[in-house]
């Protein structure tokens, strides 16, 4: 069977996707972590009027047999909005992939053109992100069978080897593993 592919995988594709695979495959390591901790502490305290006025939604959507779940902290319903809160723009391309991929979800499920907002709080800074288009939407599904081309491989891809590895919580796993391949 088909592994669910939801925002968090679609979001470590942009970064790595052995991280990606990892998740996929039930290692979970920065849930504890205090860098994820900062970051669902300022989802849930920066905006705390929003609750009252967005829904929490989750949506789900099949394409090609590969099942999609999208899960939404804040969608304003009468504008179809997806708002997604984020602690630094570091890794803007993975978040914009990521909200992407819920408009994506949103379309699939009889909603017309939905449009997200990402926001960084700490960076008093937004970005728009637009209703997909043709293009963005055949890239989202040719990703979607990507991820799955690589979730179906029974070990990692390759690690990545860049600075971004140093601050991974995955760093220990993956290079102790990489020397017991070598
Ligand atoms: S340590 Fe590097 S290769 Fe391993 S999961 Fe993290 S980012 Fe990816």
């Amino acid at each position: 069977m088909k592994k669910v592919i939801n925002g968090s995988l679609i979001s470590m594709y942009h970064i790595c996707t052995c991280e990606m695979w990892l998740h996929a495959n039930g290692v979970h390591m920065e849930q504890t972590s205090d860098l994820v901790y900062e970051g669902k502490l300022i989802t849930e305290t920066s905006y705390t009027q929003r609750s009252d006025t967005y829904t929490e939604i989750e949506v789900k959507a099949v394409y090609e047999d590969i099942p999609l779940t999208a899960k939404i902290d804040f969608y304003d319903v009468k504008n179809r909005v997806v708002y997604e809160v984020k602690k630094s723009d570091k890794l803007e391309q993975a978040h914009i992939a990521q909200v992407q991929f819920y408009l994506y979800v949103l379309e699939q499920n009889g909603i017309e053109s939905p449009r997200g907002i990402l926001q960084y709080p700490k960076l008093c800074h937004t970005f728009s992100v637009a209703a997909l288009s043709t293009e963005l939407r055949k890239d989202i599904e040719r990703i979607l069978k990507e991820i799955t081309q690589i979730l179906s491989c029974s070990q990692p891809p390759p690690a990545l080897r860049k600075s971004y590895c140093k601050t991974c919580s995955f760093f220990d796993f993956c290079f102790i593993r990489e020397e017991g391949l070598s």
